[in-house]
């Protein structure tokens, strides 16, 4: 485990805060506050106990250079209303007029740094722009998982420059709970994949095979692997170049052990626009028609596999579940994974969505704010965020 925050005395100092505040907006406000609230007890932790706070967060993808579209303005005054304290928005996040706002902080105050990304320099993991940064403050905390996965300046690079370099509160949480999918599952251990495409997820399959008892398989993505399997699937959603690799992750699977729940029915309609469709056995599907959402069959079948589970890991939605035509399927596999005795974690705007869509987020063991990192933690890639705070 990576340092964290509380292991470092904060009285007096200038605390440069790396947060993941890349909220929705919508009409110059914030529409969804997930993110922010997510690192409030950092921020609350940090000024309790003296520490002058200078915020940074990207926001949106600005083309390299500043637009009012992505001020993080809107940000700074849900922060305000949440933090009941006054947080200012300083003009840009580097700078000498910023380095005067942020030398000007006494403990406990606040100020947000305007969006990262107005300068190319951070995407580029730009030393001299780090170095920059670094000038703000005299300590790094790190609580942005849900961007750890990129190697941009405020998240690697500054730690070369700014040490102590550490984790924040939310960060350690995100870690605890997915290093217990990866480190020490209460087993059986099973991982739910949907999600569109195969390619995509085909490296996550490959390093679950080695950690999973039970790979479950929904969406878009299973009907490769049960072309795989010689079934036809209609026009379903198939990537034809991965079948065969598909193929190799269902051997795989054998060879270990690792038990692979399949869809055995599907709700299929002539295409995306259709209003509705009907649900029919996987080999029943007709040559013209695609798989949409998994049927009330395969939803059973999951359901039963997930109640033996002690720990579950979800990612990615079971059908085309943004049409409620299509989503059934997906909202049901939400309340299985809520009704398992299973110790639970999901990561994924779709997935987070589908839970908050069934109202069972309050019985998810641990819901993720992130998505890209998410994945790429449980694909066993080093994260260059984790990587910096590690060698810092
Ligand atoms: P991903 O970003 O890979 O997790 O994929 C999410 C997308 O997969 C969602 O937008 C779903 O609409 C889509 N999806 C899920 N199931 C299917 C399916 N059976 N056919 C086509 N798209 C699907």
């Amino acid at each position: 485990m990576k340092r964290s925050i509380e292991q470092i005395d904060l009285a007096g100092r200038h605390v440069f805060l790396r947060a993941d505040l890349n909220a929705p907006l919508e009409g110059g406000a914030v529409t969804d506050d997930t993110r922010l609230t997510a690192v409030l007890p950092t921020i609350r932790y940090a000024l309790e106990r003296g520490a002058a706070l200078v915020l940074a967060s990207h926001l949106g993808r600005p083309k390299g250079g500043p637009d009012p579209k992505y001020s993080l303005q809107p940000v700074a005054e849900r922060l305000a209303s949440l933090l009941d304290r006054p947080v200012p928005l300083a003009p840009d996040c580097v700078g000498e007029r910023v380095e005067a706002m942020a030398g000007a902080l006494k403990p406990g105050e606040v100020l947000l740094l305007e969006n990262l990304r107005f300068h190319p320099e951070e995407e580029a993991n730009d030393d001299d722009f780090a170095r920059r940064l670094a000038a703000l403050a005299d300590v790094y905390v790190n609580d942005a998982f849900a961007a750890a996965h990129r190697a941009h300046a405020s998240i690697a690079a500054i730690t070369r420059h700014l040490q102590p370099a550490v984790a924040g509160l939310l960060m350690r949480r995100e870690l605890e709970a997915l290093g217990r999918i990866l480190e020490s599952p209460a087993r059986p251990l099973a991982a739910v994949l949907g999600g569109a495409k195969v390619s995509d997820k085909i490296a996550l399959v490959e390093h679950l095979l080695a950690r999973v008892d039970v790979l479950v398989i929904g969406g878009g993505m299973a009907f490769t692997f049960l072309r795989a399997l010689g079934h036809g699937v209609g026009t379903s959603l198939v990537e034809p170049d991965r079948v065969e690799t598909a193929r190799t992750a269902l051997e795989t699977a054998r060879r270990r052990g690792v038990q692979v729940a399949l869809p055995v029915d599907a709700v299929v309609a002539a295409g995306l626009d259709s209003p509705s469709g009907r649900a029919v056995a996987i080999r029943d599907i007709p040559s013209g028609q695609m798989g949409l959402d998994i049927g009330p069959l395969t939803v059973e079948r999951f359901a039963a596999v997930l109640r033996t589970a002690k720990t579950i890991v979800w990612n990615g939605p079971m059908g085309v579940f943004e049409k409620p035509a299509f989503a059934t399927g997906t909202v049901a596999l939400a309340r299985a994974v809520a009704e398992s005795p299973a110790f639970s974690v999901i990561g994924g705007g779709d997935t987070v969505a589908a839970v908050n869509q069934a109202g069972v987020a309050d019985r998810i063991g641990y819901i993720s704010t992130a998505g890209g990192a998410f994945l790429e933690f449980l694909e066993g890639r080093p994260l260059p965020g984790l990587e910096a705070l590690a060698e810092a």
